[in-house]
């Protein structure tokens, strides 16, 4: 996927638009599904995502894009926008629902918006952002040479449009869903180390590792959308939980996401489909293999994943199930987690390090702590040490339903809710709406180490999200 191939920055794709011969929704089950994606690359020099110093972009690359799914059965219609971004904020992600909301009549609860997790994308928003732009504004009298244009406008204007595209881009289609599993590609990058302290990403062939310190999650659940009339994929949704941080180049990637979708249009003779991915409970998972020297480069390693992820979808392909008319719904819930205490000397100090990034040498724990500080103490500010995280629930039909989640959630996390789910087959969606911190387990707050660090909630947040999403879950099933 380069550059060069595919549409002028920013200017909206509208991939779906072709119109199918009117099909009785009998001889369907009864969706009907609309596509349409956007190109949300930043201009070139814009800064790069994914770490915790100023890193700017420069030209080549892929495009990001911004792909959305509307999904509709009777009265009942969700959607979901899948973005090569690394995170998404609930301040934005809130303003496009609400405006895609009133332009469409997709209830504002129905609407998913998440990011694919690459590294490869810019960093636009949250404390790093804030930091290096407002300091950017101060010593360039009011102007931000990285930031040429107001990118988080226009990124919920592409959020609305790609909603509404997709919603009147709706023909008839069928679904189906299979879940192959694919082993020895994601790796769980916590570990107990010898001498009995925790190691993250402790590197290849490092002889203190003992034992990882939890699982990984093989499924990679595939939905596939055709079109009703002439059977011909559209389009598709992939989940698989491992990082989408192998891809590192200056230029911005979409990582192996981007891959996948190429793959998949080979593998398919589809080449319109509009792949959408979305990043599992992969909070603790990378692709990063310890027990092997083979290097994973940035640069190779994207594609590989994306045609060995492409390979497995296609051999399960023929043993998909056909998903079911009639019971498409949607339940949400809004918990309010509590946030960890913050002393005001604490935040003032975590401030002052912050600021001054570039300047100082703190270690990377220390960067880390000070950088959650700074949201810890916003959600003080805003929420009053409670902060509201949504969890959304949609029946695809009796046996399928997926569960979007806030935030980069630990692989045990995402496995306990498929675990006690009461469909056959539940698909877990993290980074949904938003992203600021992981969400370990009880037991990783107590190991420590990188995720806990970047958490500003008391340990249990991520049990209680567990809780929220099978209480919807059975709710669907009644
Ligand atoms: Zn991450």
């Amino acid at each position: 996927m380069k550059r060069s191939t595919l549409p002028t920055i920013l200017s909206v794709l509208l991939l779906a638009g072709t119109a199918f011969p009117a099909t009785a929704a009998s001889d369907t089950n009864g969706f009907r599904v609309g596509f349409a994606t956007a190109d949300i690359t930043p201009p070139v020099g814009w800064r790069r995502a994914g770490g915790y110093t100023e890193f700017l972009s420069q030209a080549g690359g892929d495009p990001l894009l911004a792909k959305a799914i509307v999904l509709s059965q009777g009265p009942t219609t969700v959607a979901l926008v899948g973005n090569d971004l690394c995170s998404v904020p609930r301040e934005l992600t809130d303003r496009a629902r609400r405006r895609a909301s009133e332009k469409t009549g997709i209830p504002f609860a129905n609407i998913v918006i998440t990011a694919t997790h690459t590294h490869g994308g810019p960093e636009y928003n949250g404390t790093l952002r804030d930091v290096l732009h407002t300091r950017a504004l101060k010593e360039n009298n009011g102007r931000d040479p990285r930031e040429s244009l107001d990118y988080q406008a226009l990124l919920v204007d592409r959020w609305v449009e790609v909603l509404a595209q997709a919603h009147a881009a709706r023909q008839p289609a069928t679904l189906s869903v299979v879940v192959p599993q694919v082993h020895g590609l994601a790796h769980n990058r916590r570990f107990l180390m010898k001498g009995g302290s925790t190691g993250w990403n402790p590197g290849k062939l490092n002889t203190n590792i003992f034992r990882p310190l939890g699982p990984t999650d093989p499924d990679l659940p595939f939905v596939l959308v055709r079109d009703a009339a002439s059977g011909q994929p559209r389009g598709a949704l992939t989940v698989f939980a491992m990082h989408t941080a192998i891809y590192g180049a200056p230029p911005f990637g979409a990582c192996y996401p981007g891959h996948l979708q190429t793959a998949l249009r080979r593998q398919l003779n589809a080449p319109d489909l509009v792949s959408i991915f979305a990043e599992g409970c992969a909070g603790d998972i990378n692709h990063i293999d310890v027990a092997s020297a083979d290097p994973q480069d940035g640069d190779t390693y994207p594609a590989v994943v994306g045609d060995k992820l492409a390979d497995a979808i296609a051999q399960a392909l023929p043993f998909a199930r056909a998903v079911a008319p009639g019971t498409l719904a949607l339940r949400s819930t809004t918990i309010h987690t509590p946030v960890r205490p913050l002393a005001p000397a604490d935040y003032a100090a975590a401030k002052h390090l912050m600021e001054n990034l570039d300047r100082t040498n703190a270690p990377f724990l220390t960067t880390v702590d000070a950088w959650r500080k700074m949201f810890q103490h916003e959600y003080w500010q805003k929420h009053g040490g409670k902060l509201p995280q949504e969890i959304q629930a949609i029946r695809l039909d009796r046996d399928t339903a997926l569960v979007a989640l806030p935030h980069e959630v630990h692989v045990e996390l995402g496995m306990a809710i498929k675990a006690a789910s009461p469909f056959r087959t539940t698909i877990v969606v993290s980074l949904a709406n938003d992203l600021d911190f992981y969400v370990p387990t009880r037991r990783a707050f107590e190991e420590g180490h990188y995720e806990p660090t970047t958490c500003p909630l008391e340990p249990g947040c991520g049990e209680r999200l567990v809780e929220a999403a099978i209480e919807l879950l059975n709710e669907l099933r009644r």
